[in-house]
């Protein structure tokens, strides 16, 4: 522990629309105010917020470090690969259990804070000295069975890209021995870490698949068109970012194709991706094409923690930089259900309390 300070600097300016292009300053209160649905969210490496770091003893200097990078204009943002450096501060700050239990804790009651009804989180199982890839899992899924607040909460467990194929496969069986305990937390596989390192393997993503795991894959964050090829190819349940999937936006014409094809919903995170320089800015992320295209998306935070950003202000910038009206962040978020892992039951419970929410503020959407 190392003080009850936050350690944030009081002049610390957070992400805002006014950084992206012009700003109608009423929405963010209406963003707030939505009930929403996060599908995209890195639990430790991205997610924990710096206070909770603090707490959890990270070292002053480590935090700094860990949120400067939201500070940074866009033009001077961060590559990717300094980033996948600046999430190792988080993850170094939680290798033990009780660390990894409080670090989710604290980030189901952000989402809470925020009005996010429905999380799913997502990490891959770790082994650290005195801490098992199983006692990992345990501990969050403890602190998701422990939490009593208005959240819907899920695990999706990740296979990292870039660790080898003995490394996957051990991770594969923890998910599926984990999957037969939780069933109703543990939902889905993902495969994330550094898209510039290793690949997509088929074989761990149908196993998974065929022992009854919803599939999303980090797919098109760097320029990779045979990969992209390959998981669209595989038809998962979401893909992750596809940056570089339309031919405008540097992938290619037959992936592209292939998208509006298989109608894969894409989980968009824009500040992660202005801040890692994969897209210019706001108004230029490839949602647009997206929006245009009438294809499914949700819109995510990503890594929330780094990014010094939150669901709302995500849900803000395709109102400000992408003109959607308020109905339509509504529907967004409405859709966002149908491509969650929730069971059939719990859809039909969150939409019901999306449409009683839209009935009850209808003064807002004026
Ligand atoms: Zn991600």
């Amino acid at each position: 522990m190392s003080g009850e300070t936050p350690i944030i600097p009081h002049d610390f300016k957070f992400l805002s629309s006014s950084q992206s292009s012009e700003t109608r300053p009423s929405i963010l209160p209406f963003c707030r105010s939505l009930p929403k649905v996060e599908l995209h969210a890195h639990l430790i490496n991205g997610s924990v917020d710096p206070v909770t770091l603090q707490e959890l003893g990270c070292m002053e200097t480590s935090i700094l470090d860990y949120i400067k990078l939201a500070s940074l204009s866009n033009n001077t943002s961060r590559a990717l690969d300094e980033c996948f450096d600046l999430f190792r501060i988080a993850h170094n700050a939680t290798n033990t259990p009780q660390a990894v239990h409080l670090a989710t804790r604290r980030v189901i009651e952000d989402f809470d804070k925020d009005n996010v009804i429905y999380l799913e989180l997502r990490t891959t199982p770790r082994a650290e000295q005195g801490m098992t890839k199983q006692e990992y899992v345990e501990a969050i899924v403890t602190a998701i069975k422990e939490y009593q607040g208005d959240v819907l909460v899920k695990l999706i467990l990740s296979i990292n890209r870039s660790h080898d194929a003995k490394a996957c496969q051990d991770s594969l069986d923890v998910i599926l021995k984990k999957k037969k305990l939780y069933p109703d937390i543990i939902k889905g596989i993902d495969l994330s870490g550094n898209p510039k390192v290793g690949g997509f393997d088929s074989y761990i993503f149908k196993t998974a698949r065929e022992n009854g795991l919803y599939t999303t894959i980090h797919c098109g964050e760097v320029k990779n068109d045979g990969e992209v090829t390959d998981i669209l190819g595989f038809k998962p349940d979401r893909i992750g970012h596809g940056n570089f999937v339309h031919p405008d936006y540097g992938g290619c014409q037959e992936n592209w194709e292939l998208l509006c094809e298989k109608r894969v919903p894409v989980e968009c995170c824009l500040t992660s991706n202005v801040m890692t320089n994969t897209t210019r800015n706001y108004s230029e992320h490839h949602v647009k094409e997206l929006i245009s295209s009438g294809l499914p998306y949700t819109i995510s935070t990503d890594d929330k923690g780094v990014f010094l950003t939150d669901l709302s202000r995500e849900y803000s910038h395709l109102y400000d930089d992408h003109a959607l009206t308020k109905e339509a962040l509504w529907k967004v978020s409405f859709n966002s259900v149908d491509y969650s892992f929730a069971s059939s039951a719990e859809k039909s419970l969150l939409k019901s309390k999306m449409i009683e929410w839209k009935r009850d503020n209808e003064a807002l959407f004026k």
